[in-house]
């Protein structure tokens, strides 16, 4: 109690009281993410500077708390939430764009900058950053660094790893530390930058990051792709990508999704459709043509039943809906579904699928399956009505598949805690242990998001 008090005390010295919550009430309401976990931290804080992190991160340390950074929660793994109490750091204060620079492409932002008001701000200038979450009007790219997170442009275009410069941080050890380059080329020193994106705010707080820009493309195709089985809309994404027009994006839906788009959508589905392709090209407009003609060639195989071109805005938009609104209508039918996100070589596609079929029918539960096929990202739900023993044999099926089919268990939605006993399935005992004293090196005392991304022992 009077260490709590104290530790109030000192929070008090760093930020004003609006800036401190400790109120149960007001508490709660950051204590989630679309995990559907929820835990009660002890405190919410909501600072508006590095040196007010470091000052916080040191807190912690001396209080022996964790410390959890908070974009706005949409991350799906629970790695926000406050599993073990401790502080919560929301970064809705720290929502600037610092500058933008067209000529050296690249712009500099604070961390609680949504990923939408990026694009905006970008595309006044003619760029865009090129990571595209579905969540983009909502998510932060503090979130979007810590995870990792992508979308369809990723195929074409990289994730954040690929698209991030440099960056300002707050170490676990309370330390403000820059790395990275304002360059589009730069060697020096271990590449800190990819190992701080996708550490789930682990090992730092990130402060401020610098994104790579990459101009806009002045016109885009969309193409719906229908096959009459799965095997041949998985051996047309292969053909796809082994050629050399790569589609900014190539999402894929099997029969199940399809099913599920045609409850509430007009998109027309022929009845003997087994998968569909969203494929999409852009690039200058006189070369767009051809590129569409490679694209129609690598699709054809004896199961093409369909390949058309959306003729107008109207489709295009339709098709996307379509599309992204899967995952959240797929709770309605089992809103205590597993939404998991594994990655296997593109080549490995049809046996992946084929694969969860097998598994589905062994268990007995509904898989449906759609995501991001042209980086073999698919995002696998099994639509279980309990999160129960009978469901996490289920999945551990699936894991043991994707890794027998040299897959990651993860490409964009990370470990946080809903993955954590799977990890050593995937990473071999030295690079586990080498993970481990890294985090002990940024990180000494456990303070930031302790018991999330790798498991203690
Ligand atoms: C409808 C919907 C669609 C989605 N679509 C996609 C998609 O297409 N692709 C995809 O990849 N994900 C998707 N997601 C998941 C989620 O939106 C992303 O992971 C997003 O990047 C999370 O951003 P956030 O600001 O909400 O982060 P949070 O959920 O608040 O945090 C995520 C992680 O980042 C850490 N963190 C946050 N800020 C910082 C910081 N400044 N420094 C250090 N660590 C920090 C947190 O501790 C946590 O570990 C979707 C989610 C929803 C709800």
């Amino acid at each position: 109690m009077l260490a709590k008090k104290k530790l109030t005390r000192q929070l008090l010295n760093i930020l004003s009281s609006e800036f401190v919550k400790t109120q149960q009430a007001d508490i709660w309401s950051y204590g989630f993410d679309n995990s559907r976990r929820q835990a009660l931290a002890d405190y919410v804080v909501l600072p508006e500077t590095a040196e007010q992190i470091a000052a916080i991160v040191t807190l912690c340390n001396q209080f022996k708390i964790p410390l959890i950074a908070r974009g706005r929660g949409t991350g799906t793994t629970g790695a926000t939430v406050p599993i073990t109490g401790g502080i919560i750091l929301s970064t809705e204060r720290m929502n600037k764009i610092i500058r933008i620079k067209p000529e050296d492409r690249y712009m500099v932002v604070q961390p609680g900058v949504t990923n939408a008001e990026v694009q905006t701000a970008a595309a006044e200038h003619g760029f865009f950053w090129p990571p595209d979450p579905t969540s983009a009007a909502f998510c932060t790219i503090g979130g979007n660094l810590a995870y990792n997170s992508a979308g369809p442009r990723a195929v074409k275009y990289g994730t954040p790893r690929d698209n991030t410069l440099g960056l300002e941080v707050v170490t676990g050890q309370g330390k403000k530390m820059r790395c990275g380059v304002f360059t589009t080329k730069g060697v020096v020193g271990y590449d800190l930058t990819r190992l701080l994106i996708g550490s789930e705010g682990t090992l730092a707080i990130i402060t401020e990051a610098t994104l790579k820009l990459t101009p806009l493309a002045d016109s885009k195709k969309t193409i719906k792709a229908i096959y009459r089985s799965i095997d041949s809309a998985a051996e047309a994404v292969a053909s796809i990508m082994a050629q050399s027009t790569i589609p900014c994006s190539l999402e894929f839906m099997d029969k199940n999704a399809l099913d599920m788009v045609r409850q509430y959508s007009d998109v027309d589905l022929p009845e003997n459709a087994a998968a569909m392709l969203m494929i999409e090209v852009d690039g200058n407009a006189e070369h767009l043509e051809q590129m569409t003609r490679d694209i129609e060639r690598a699709s054809q195989n004896d199961g093409l039943a369909s390949f058309s071109i959306a003729r107008n805005q109207q489709e295009v938009k339709a098709l996307w809906q379509t599309r992204k609104a899967l995952s959240p209508s797929l709770r309605h039918v089992a809103p205590k579904k597993i939404n998991e996100d594994v990655v296997v070589p593109v080549s490995n596609i049809p046996a992946l699928i084929n694969g969860l079929n097998n598994i589905s029918r062994q268990h007995q539960i509904p898989i449906v399956n759609f995501g991001h096929a042209g980086n073999g990202n698919i995002h696998v739900n099994l639509l279980v009505q309990e999160k129960d023993a009978a469901a996490y044999q289920c999945l551990d099926d699936v894991f043991k598949l994707v890794l027998a089919l040299d897959g990651t268990l993860s490409g964009e939605h990370g470990v946080g805690i809903d993955k954590l006993d799977f990890i050593a399935n995937e990473l071999d005992a030295e690079a586990l242990s080498m993970m481990r004293s890294i985090k002990q090196c940024f990180d000494p005392n456990d303070i930031l998001n302790p018991g999330k991304t790798i498991p203690r022992k």
